[in-house]
């Protein structure tokens, strides 16, 4: 599941806060404010109880001392007191009792001695146990008063007058029960429980009361004046009281205790709580009702977009779904995703038109139809390829203008499409054809490529290209669009290097391509260590006339661990299409010098002819670069000398022969390499700086033998004399020959029949020998 919220529970969980927390609030201001009128309530009631009761106690007072004022005043009752005629006062007592409603009528002594009474008290009774001392004393100094007592376990309220006659002679008692009936009879009338008690001299205390059984009851001074929430009763029988005192006497001090049942008080209140509570639940209960389908339809068109979005994203563009109508902004998305997508198909549509195409022609690019000739491939059913490639592309877009060119690869296109089949450009100059039906033969072959070599006009110019045509059959010449594309190249490549313009693919063409890989691979790594795989062989240039070895040609060998020997004539052909030459040149320099050096020092003042490419001869700070070197080893510049072809002098013949002229300035001697197998003539010759002319090796070879071998060397002879130049025959290799080259007049002779290129220890070995012989021969 993942770990965020979705839109419609954001909406819901909104709109249950936003009524969760109104209900509370309103909860809590009803609560608070009905807690607080049921409170004022509670205290009111209270007040009115106590004022209520006071005025009914005080008024059962007065209603006392009037009926015992009645009986006291009573003519026949004083007499009967005075006479003591127990039979007439018992019976005033009772009559009178009756008429007043008191519950206990008695007559006491001055003393506090029973004399009689309506209810069963023993006469003995002492007075002591319903009034004190103080009490007799305070009645008989005031002529009565009014006390609280408990006769055999009741409480009354009691009134004592004397009775005078004129001078006290006995005291009467009227009281009034107070039990729980009575009470109840004050409750009706106060809506409170009321609790009376009386704490007796002992502090035994006496209580009647009309108060149920109590859970908690709470004073209303503990109460500080507010209710508390615990107050408001969770439970049943929760009482709040109010306590007071209803007489002043020290004697026997009676109490009144008022209680107000809260839940009673409350029940209405709460009602309106739980009722608010109740509408509070069932709006949210709504409101997440509301909610959800409020969530409901603001969502699930968005969850229809989201589902677009997702399609979109995907690259389905058919068919976006109906978002549902009805809510206006999703219909303006729903809109502006139609447009968005629209858009978005139109330019992915576009692009990967240009992802599969070329700009310029409207075939198809290189990535693409390698992706078609994958697909053929996989099909296993052979195909043919066929390579296009026009010549001379840069001189092309030199001499018309890139525009005009491409107006001209447009016209090759339309007509490539025109054949059929599978056209595509893979290179700036390249294009490649599948035909569609079945293989075309090399006269097909030829005629397409002549319908295509057509002059095309454009902007009035005439545009003829000249094509190279190169064909693979697959999968026989290839069976992989990487070996493909590979083999199509070197095709190409074979078909440049032999100069034909219609070329099949020949497993061969591929050997020769890796071997020129390797050997540049492999090359790289030789060069980049002096004691390397590469070494140089001395061969030495005998001066006929003297009979005298003192010029020496390097040649350079290589022994490579991975390919085994490799000429220098493979090699260094490679190492110049490669760009690689520059680095041999100074290789060999560098070692050259270092062995001149040891020749040197052993004696023998040697001058080494080191082969130079023509790129060499062009690089400005190979000059300077070669004096430093010898400068340092403390060699002479004559201890050096080059050798060049002349081939490779004719491509820029005027800047070559300015930096020949600097070589020959620093005091180098310069020879033509394989003279004879160019064209040069010998008046370009002249102007060249060179000392020396070496007589190509194929001349010589025969020299004794073929007569127009001879003829030619003489002449080159000859020629070169009339330029002040040098003669050096090379390939000598039998002494017929040396000494024919003798008779012409040859100044330089090399050849294996002299001495065959070797190292440079065996050289030194060798003309060490030599110099020995010429001893012992001219003695
Ligand atoms: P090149 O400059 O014409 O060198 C003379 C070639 O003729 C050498 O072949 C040498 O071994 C060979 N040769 C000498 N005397 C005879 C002989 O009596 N009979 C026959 N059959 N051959 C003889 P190598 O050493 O194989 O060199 C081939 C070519 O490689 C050289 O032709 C030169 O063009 C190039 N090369 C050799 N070393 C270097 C070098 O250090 N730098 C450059 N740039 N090219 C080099
Ligand atoms: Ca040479
Ligand atoms: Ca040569």
């Amino acid at each position: 599941m993942a770990n965020y919220s979705t839109f419609r529970l954001h909406i819901l969980k909104l709109v249950l806060g936003v009524l969760a927390f109104s209900s509370v609030a309103i909860l809590v201001n009803v609560w608070i404010t009905t807690t607080k009128t049921g409170q004022t309530q509670v205290f009111d009631t209270l007040n009115v109880g106590e004022g209520v009761l006071k005025q009914v106690f005080a008024n059962r007072e007065s209603q006392l001392i009037n009926s015992a004022q009645v009986l006291t005043a009573d003519f026949g009752f004083k007499q009967a007191v005075a006479t003591r005629d127990r039979a007439t006062i018992q019976s005033v007592l009772n009559n009178h009792g009756a008429r007043i409603e008191a519950d206990v009528m008695a007559l006491l002594s001055l003393q506090g001695t029973l004399l009689s009474t309506t209810i069963n008290m023993a006469p003995e009774t002492s007075v002591a146990s319903l009034i004190s001392n103080e009490k007799l004393a305070e009645v008989l100094s005031l002529g009565g008063s009014t006390f609280w007592t408990v006769i055999q376990g009741e409480l009354y309220q009691t009134i004592l007058l004397t009775i005078d006659a004129p001078t006290p002679i006995a005291i009467a008692l009227v009281g009034f029960k107070v039990d729980k009936g009575l009470l109840s009879s004050f409750d009706d009338i106060t809506q409170l429980h009321t609790t009376m008690q009386l704490t007796k001299p002992s502090g035994a205390v006496y209580s009647v009361t009309t108060l149920p059984d109590v859970n908690r009851n709470y004073s209303i001074g503990d109460l500080d004046g507010g209710l508390s929430w615990l107050a408001m009763g969770v439970s049943d029988n929760t009482f709040v009281s109010r306590e007071f005192a209803l007489t002043q006497s020290s004697y026997e001090p009676i109490r009144i205790i008022l209680s107000a049942n809260v839940d009673v008080i409350f029940a209405t209140f709460k009602q309106l709580q739980s009722s608010i509570f109740a509408i509070a639940i069932g709006s949210l209960a709504l409101a997440l009702v509301f909610g959800m389908m409020l969530a409901k339809n603001i969502t699930r068109p968005l969850s229809q977009l989201v589902e677009i979005t997702h399609k979109l994203a995907n690259g389905a563009y058919e068919d976006l779904g109906a978002a549902k109508q009805g809510i206006h902004e999703v219909n303006q998305l729903t809109t502006s995703f139609r447009t968005m997508q629209t858009n978005i198909q139109q330019r992915e549509n576009k692009i990967r038109f240009q992802a599969e195409h070329d700009i310029t022609t409207g075939l198809f690019n290189l990535a693409h139809i390698g992706d078609l000739l994958s697909t053929k491939f996989d099909s296993n059913s052979p195909f043919q390829v066929v390579g296009i490639s026009i010549r001379g592309f840069r001189q092309l877009n030199d001499t018309f203008g890139h525009q005009n060119v491409d107006m001209c690869l447009q016209e090759l296109a339309a007509c490539l499409i025109m054949l059929g089949g599978l056209g595509a450009r893979i290179s700036s100059h390249e294009f490649l054809w599948i035909p569609s039906e079945h293989k075309r033969n090399e006269n097909e072959l030829k005629a397409i490529q002549l319908q295509l070599e057509q002059t095309i006009s454009i902007n009035n110019l005439g545009i003829q290209v000249k094509l190279t045509f190169v064909t693979l059959c697959c999968p026989t010449d290839a069976n992989k669009t990487e070996s493909l594309f590979r083999r199509l190249n070197i095709t190409f490549d074979q078909a440049d290097k032999t100069s034909q313009d219609l070329l099949y693919f020949n497993a061969d063409y591929e050997h020769t391509y890796t071997r020129r890989l390797d050997i540049i691979r492999h090359l790289k790594l030789a060069l980049s260590d002096i004691d390397s795989e590469l070494s140089m062989v001395y061969q030495p240039k005998l001066h006929i006339g003297q009979n005298k070895v003192s010029k020496v040609e390097a040649l350079i060998r290589w022994n490579s661990k991975d390919l085994g020997f490799v000429p220098p004539d493979e090699f260094i052909e490679i190492a110049e299409q490669a760009n690689l030459i520059y680095q041999v040149t100074q290789w060999v320099i560098k070692r050259v010098i270092l062995d001149v050096k040891e020749m040197h020092e052993r004696g023998q003042k040697v001058c080494a002819a080191i082969n130079l490419s023509a790129k060499d001869i062009m690089q400005p700070e190979l000059l300077p670069w070669i004096l430093m070197q010898l400068s340092t080893q403390n060699l002479p510049v004559r201890a050096l000398a080059f050798e060049l072809t002349e081939s490779d002098l004719v491509s820029d013949a005027k800047t070559a022969a300015q930096h020949l002229q600097e070589y020959r300035d620093a005091g180098f001697n310069l020879a033509i390499d394989d003279f004879g197998t160019g064209y040069s003539s010998l008046a370009y010759l002249q102007k060249l700086p060179v000392s020396d002319i070496k007589i190509d090796k194929s001349f010589v070879l025969n020299l004794a033998t073929n007569e127009a071998d001879q003829k030619i060397v003489t002449s080159i002879i000859a020629l070169a004399k009339s330029f002040n130049m040098k003669v050096v025959a090379e390939g000598i290799e039998d002494k017929e020959s040396l000494r024919l080259l003798e008779e012409f007049g040859c100044d330089w002779a090399q050849g294996y029949y002299i001495c065959r290129p070797v190292p440079l220890s065996e050289f030194l070995a060798w003309i060490d020998k030599r110099v020995v012989n010429t001893k012992v021969n001219t003695r």
